[in-house]
């Protein structure tokens, strides 16, 4: 049976069913929750959490992938109380979210001892509780895959060559780091269907994406209401065009929807999430935007329910299962 790893213990692949590939119910700077909790106000986070967590159930989604690593407040514990109390299938994972600094502890150790870490959650479970991580998280922006970067790549794709586990890198199209990021993981021996180049749906520049494509690697457009990187119109032309190009079990769907820092309760204080706002930065950024707006409007312009299936049941359980 090939199996995937929820927060609440591993299930039948098969029983994914609709999925959200890319959603973070908690997130935040670690540090600051750590030294100053008083500035976190967990219970608003806890109950908004659980507003989304209805909503997308209601649009049939039974599983939400949730890629908060390492310094971006992965919270295993709360994610498995939110799966306890709505019966959301929540996905977790391991990994390292930075664009660019380390803490000393990382610095100074090298590749394959930051590899033990993962495969440590992947193997015996997170954060002191029975929950494994059931794919590996690493990220490159706009610093690009400077040494530091590409050392958590190395040990990402290490971790996933002893374990199976798939991979997910955050990428920067508008600065080009999704080719550098599968080179490498590729140098390093990891088959390119596990392999998952998320924010690739950023950018509109299609030769940019058929060049990622062509390695046989998962490609993410899953930032739907974050205009502030492309705007919606584009977003869904970008989709058409690669449907009718053939590369429906490649893609994935999804929001990227951060509900602490929508909320204006971690990265930004309210009023910059406001400002954002008016600015046109975000436009109907939410976890159920797919559902209300994006999936009747790809539908419209021919997107066939087989497609839509591919890309949130099938390539989930694709990715994931192992
Ligand atoms: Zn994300």
């Amino acid at each position: 049976m090939t199996t995937v790893e929820t927060v609440a213990g591993p299930i039948d692949a098969d029983d994914l069913g609709l999925t959200l590939i890319h959603e973070h119910f908690f997130s935040g700077d670690e540090a600051v929750a750590a030294q100053w909790p008083h500035v976190r106000d967990h219970e608003r986070e806890y109950a908004l959490a659980l507003e989304s967590a209805a909503a997308v159930t209601q649009h049939g989604v039974t599983t939400v992938v949730e890629p908060t690593a390492m310094l971006l407040g992965r919270d295993v514990p709360r994610l498995q109380r939110l799966s306890a109390e709505t019966g959301l299938q929540i996905v977790a994972c391991t990994g390292i979210y930075t664009y660019d600094a380390l803490p000393q502890f990382l610095l100074n150790r090298d590749e394959d001892f930051m590899a033990g870490l993962f495969v440590h959650d992947i193997e015996q479970g997170i954060q002191g509780t029975e929950a494994k991580a059931a794919f590996i998280k690493c990220a490159a922006d706009e610093p690009g895959v400077n040494e530091r970067i590409e050392k958590i790549h190395r040990a990402a794709a290490r971790a996933s060559l002893r374990t199976g586990a798939p991979i997910m890198a955050h990428s920067r199209p508008a600065s080009g780091t999704g080719p550098r990021q599968v080179e490498i993981f590729l140098e390093e021996g990891v088959a390119p269907e596990k392999i998952q180049i998320a924010h690739t749906g950023d950018t509109d520049d299609l030769d940019y994406i058929e060049s990622l494509l062509a390695q046989g690697v998962y490609i993410g457009l899953d930032r739907y209401g974050l205009d502030i990187f492309l705007p919606t119109a584009q977003r869904n032309a970008t989709v058409v065009e690669l449907l009718d190009r053939g590369h429906v079990e490649r893609m994935f769907l999804s929001q990227d929807f951060d509900i602490p820092i929508a909320n204006g309760l971690d990265w930004y204080p309210p009023e910059v999430i406001e400002a954002l706002e008016a600015a046109g930065a975000a436009n109907g950024w939410s976890m159920t935007l797919l559902f209300e707006q994006i999936i009747p409007e790809l539908t419209e312009r021919g997107m066939s329910a087989e497609a839509l299936q591919t890309m949130m049941v099938e390539n989930p359980r694709r990715w994931l299962g192992r």
